[in-house]
C-alpha cells in the first residue's frame, strides 16, 4: 500500500478500467460515481482487438467474450447492391491475441470490472457521489462532492476525471473542449428481426453506404443494432416516434414491420480537450474526447487512455520515473486521438454518406483495391482495429 491514493471520478468503462489496473498494482483507489448504481444505458457495443488484449490483463476479456459475440470480419456494402468489400481480422492474427471484434454492451464490462474490484481491500466506490469541482496544490487534489444533498470533500494524491462528455472535472479545471457538433443526430434502433435470414451474406458488422440514407447493421447477442442519421429538419419529437423508426427500418427491408426493443436518439460531436493533464488531475475517455460512433472508437480509445495513464502513474509512484512522465500521457493520448481517432471517424462518416455517385464510386474502388491487396488490407485492419493508433502512441516520446 502507498499514500499515493487516487480518486477516479466516474464508474464508466474508462474509470473502472483505470481503477482495475491501479488496484491490481496495490494502489488505494476511490471511485466517485454520481449515479446510484452502474449505468444500464445501451451505448458502446464494440471491443477492438487491442482493447481485448488489455482487458485480458485485467481478467475481464474472457467473461466479456462469454457474454458477447465474436465478429471476425467486417463488411462494407452499398444499399440495395450488396457487398463492396469484406475484411477478416484473421489477417492480423500475428499482432493480437484476439483477432476479432467482440460485440457486447459496455454495461456488461462495467459489471465484470466492478465485481472483481469489490473483492480488493484497496478499492472503494461511492455511489450517489456527484463531483462538483476540483481544487489542487502541489501535494494533492480535493474533489467537492454532493452526497445525500450535502457537500463534502474527498482528497487524493492524484485524480482522474472519467466522468463522461459533460465532465465537471474538465469544466472545473477550465479546460476547453475544442471541436464541433454535427448538424444531424443519430438514431440507434435495436431489433430482434433476423436480417441474416433476409440477407444471408451479412456478417456481424456491416457498414452500408448510400447518399443521405447510409446506416450500419451490428449484431449483438440476440439483437441487431441499426444506426441511421436523422436530418436536422426532423424534430427530436418526430425522430423518437415508433413510426419514424419503422420507416427507417423499412428502407432496409421494404414492407416489413419490426419489433423495436430499444431506441436511442443522440447528438454527435467531434471534440478533444485542449489538454488531458492539469497538474495532479487528468482526463480520460469521453471527458477528454468524443467522436461519432462510426468505427466504434470512443470507448475503446478511452480504455486505451485508462491503461496508458495507469502505467505512467505507476511508474511515477514506484519511483521509476519522475513526474514529467505524466506529460507523456497527455502527449501520446491526445495526439493519437486527434491524428487517428478523430480523423478516422470523420473519414468513415464522409465515405458512407458521400453525396455524389462519383464520390460513392471512389469509395467503392478504394475499398476494393485495399481488400484485393494483402499488405494494404492488413494495414487497413490495423487502422480500423485500433492497433495502429497504439503503435503510434508508443512512438511519441
Ligand atoms: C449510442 C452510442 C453508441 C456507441 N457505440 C460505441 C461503440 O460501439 N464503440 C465505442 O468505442 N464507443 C461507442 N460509443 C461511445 C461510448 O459509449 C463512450 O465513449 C463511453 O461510454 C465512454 O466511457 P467513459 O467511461 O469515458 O464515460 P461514460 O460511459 O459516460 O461514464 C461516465 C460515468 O461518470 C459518471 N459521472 C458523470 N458526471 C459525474 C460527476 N460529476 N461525478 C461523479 N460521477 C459522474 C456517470 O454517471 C457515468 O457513470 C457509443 C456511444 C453512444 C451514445
Amino acid at each position: 500500500m502507498t499514500n499515493d491514493n487516487v480518486l477516479i471520478v466516474g464508474a464508466g468503462p474508462v474509470g473502472l478500467s483505470a481503477a482495475a489496473e491501479l488496484v491490481n498494482a496495490g494502489i488505494d483507489v476511490t471511485v466517485l460515481e454520481a449515479g446510484e448504481k452502474l449505468s444500464t444505458e445501451s451505448r458502446a457495443s464494440t471491443f477492438h482487438p487491442p482493447t481485448l488484449d488489455m482487458l485480458d490483463g485485467l481478467g475481464a476479456a474472457k467473461p466479456l467474450i462469454a457474454q458477447g459475440l465474436i465478429a471476425s470480419s467486417l463488411q462494407y456494402r452499398t444499399h440495395g447492391k450488396g457487398v463492396i468489400a469484406q475484411f477478416d481480422f484473421g489477417d492480423v492474427a500475428d499482432l493480437t491475441a484476439h483477432p476479432y471484434r467482440v460485440q457486447s454492451e459496455q454495461f456488461k464490462l462495467t459489471r465484470i470490472l466492478l465485481d472483481s474490484l469489490q473483492q480488493k481491500p484497496n478499492f472503494r466506490i461511492e455511489f450517489g457521489a456527484e463531483v462538483e469541482g476540483v481544487e489542487q496544490d502541489a501535494h494533492g487534489v480535493s474533489a467537492r462532492v454532493q452526497v445525500n444533498g450535502k457537500t463534502d470533500v474527498r482528497k487524493g494524491a492524484w485524480l482522474l476525471g472519467a466522468d463522461g462528455a459533460r465532465s465537471k472535472v474538465r469544466r472545473s479545471l477550465d479546460i476547453e473542449f475544442e471541436g464541433f457538433t454535427w448538424p444531424e443526430r443519430f438514431l440507434v434502433l435495436s431489433t430482434p428481426y433476423d436480417f441474416k435470414a433476409r440477407f444471408p451474406d451479412l456478417v456481424s458488422v456491416n457498414y452500408v453506404a448510400a447518399p443521405q440514407d447510409w446506416y450500419f447493421l451490428l449484431k449483438i447477442p440476440n439483437m441487431w443494432r441499426v444506426m441511421f442519421p436523422v436530418d436536422a429538419n426532423v424534430s427530436d419529437e418526430t425522430a423518437v416516434l415508433p413510426e419514424f423508426g419503422q420507416t427507417q427500418l423499412a428502407r432496409i427491408v421494404e414492407g416489413e414491420r419490426f419489433e423495436i426493443a430499444h431506441s436511442t436518439l443522440y447528438r454527435v460531436h467531434q471534440r478533444v480537450a485542449k489538454t488531458f493533464r492539469s497538474g495532479r488531475a487528468f482526463l480520460a475517455g469521453d471527458a477528454a474526447h468524443i467522436n461519432n460512433p462510426l468505427g466504434g472508437m470512443g470507448m475503446n480509445g478511452g480504455i486505451h487512455d485508462a491503461l496508458n495513464f495507469a502505467e505512467k502513474l505507476l511508474a511515477v509512484i514506484g519511483g521509476k520515473k519522475d513526474e514529467k512522465e505524466l506529460d507523456r500521457y497527455d502527449l501520446q493520448r491526445r495526439q493519437v486521438t486527434i491524428e487517428v481517432v478523430q480523423r478516422q471517424t470523420i473519414q468513415n462518416k464522409k465515405d458512407l454518406e458521400a453525396k455524389t455517385e462519383a464520390d460513392q464510386a471512389e469509395f467503392r474502388d478504394r475499398l476494393r483495391r485495399i481488400a484485393a491487396d494483402h499488405a494494404e488490407s492488413r494495414q487497413y485492419l490495423e487502422r480500423v482495429g485500433m492497433i495502429a493508433s497504439l503503435r503510434r502512441a508508443a512512438e511519441i516520446a
